[in-house]
């Protein structure tokens, strides 16, 4: 990935000195689970940022990226509200940012197919997040959807002419996807798509309790929504190491350095300086302090979420208008890949 594709957390800050109203950001959640600190330190904290210095936020619920590694089933519709009570609990705003359905924009599905055009199977073939969550589902065969669901993300994208994507590390695959096709797309035809970049956090990838990324499908997740009696429980399940020293070094000490990085985080402080206080104190030192830290954080986010998780009516209609707007805006941008492709009838 060439450093163009990305921008960080220092980068960003240099950005929002001025104006912020002219950037666009779309983000996409899968509704298969409450979200994580992995996503509240990946990606919804520069979301509220950016929210706050006003860019104009789009936020997506993946629901037909569900049925890539599973069976979509009852539970999806409650999954897809929950997520709106998490971004409200972490202090995304309705009435200022977007938030929509997939499966309630059906232009982003004709948006999809001049995009395939674009790429080729060995291209997608290659791309290694799609190879380790194919992996990872424990399915035999790849399926089509899975093997193609970088488009899908990419017109998920170019709709609105996003200019910035606050994601994890594992999207970097799939932002080149998206800014390839649409590199293609405007060299083929006429420029119609704006090429985005991702925005990478302090916390590109935040570990779980066995040390591999925090995901909702892998159970090692610290719920944003968790009791503070069960994040404790979930952070002395964290595996670490033995050496009683405690010190940041993420290549060589990855689970520490991860727990340090989340009290850090969590705290406005240095892993530097967090490992320093804990000093020779071991595992359970420095879990007692990654857990104050998180509970002190979440609290207010966690009395917000408990105060808007059972008005589902309100989470509903949050979606239904949010759907709109996107409805209004994909159907502007299928107009102009229409009339770019000669489809002007
Ligand atoms: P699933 O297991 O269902 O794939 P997930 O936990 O991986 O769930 P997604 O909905 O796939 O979550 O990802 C949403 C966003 O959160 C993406 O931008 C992703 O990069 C980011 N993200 C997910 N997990 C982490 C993590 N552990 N650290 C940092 N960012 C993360
Ligand atoms: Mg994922």
């Amino acid at each position: 990935t060439d450093t163009a594709a990305f921008l960080t957390e220092a980068d960003l800050s240099a950005q929002l000195v001025g104006d912020a109203r002219q950037i666009r950001v779309l983000t996409g959640d899968r509704p298969t689970g409450p979200l994580h600190l992995g996503h509240y330190l990946g990606s919804l904290r520069n979301r509220v940022r950016l929210q706050d210095a006003g860019a104009d936020l789009f936020m997506l619920v993946a629901d037909y990226q569900v049925v890539t590694d599973r069976d979509a089933g009852a539970g999806l519709a409650d999954h897809a509200r929950g997520l709106v009570a998490d971004y409200l609990a972490v202090g995304l705003d309705p009435a200022r940012s977007t938030v929509f359905a997939h499966s309630a924009v059906p232009a982003l599905n004709q948006l999809l197919l001049p995009l395939l055009s674009l790429i080729s199977v060995a291209e997608l073939e290659r791309n290694p997040t799609t190879k380790a969550e194919a992996a990872a589902s424990g399915r035999p065969a790849l399926s089509a959807l899975m093997l193609t669901y970088p488009v899908h993300q990419a017109a998920d994208i170019l709709f609105c002419h996003a200019d910035l994507v606050p994601v994890g590390r594992d999207q970097l695959p799939h932002l080149e996807v998206t800014r390839t096709v649409a590199r293609r797309f405007n060299t083929r035809y006429r420029p119609v798509f704006t090429e985005p970049r991702a925005l990478i956090s302090d916390a590109p990838c935040i570990l779980g309790a066995d040390g591999t990324k925090m995901s909702k499908s892998r159970g090692n997740t610290i719920a944003l929504r968790a009791t503070a009696d069960e994040t404790a429980a979930v952070i002395k399940a964290f595996k670490t190491d033995t050496d009683r020293h405690i010190a940041y070094d993420p290549q060589t000490r990855p689970e520490v350095s991860n727990l340090l990085l989340i009290t850090a985080l969590c705290s406005g402080q240095d892993p530097h300086t967090v490992a320093e206080q804990i000093g020779d104190g071991g595992s359970a030192a420095l879990k007692r302090h990654a857990t104050e830290a998180v509970n002190e954080h979440l609290r207010p986010l966690r009395e917000r979420r408990a105060e808007v998780a059972h008005e589902t009516g309100m989470l509903s209609q949050i979606l239904r208008r949010g759907a709109e707007r996107a409805t209004a805006e994909a159907e502007r941008t299928l107009h102009h890949v229409r009339e770019a492709m000669g489809m002007a009838y």
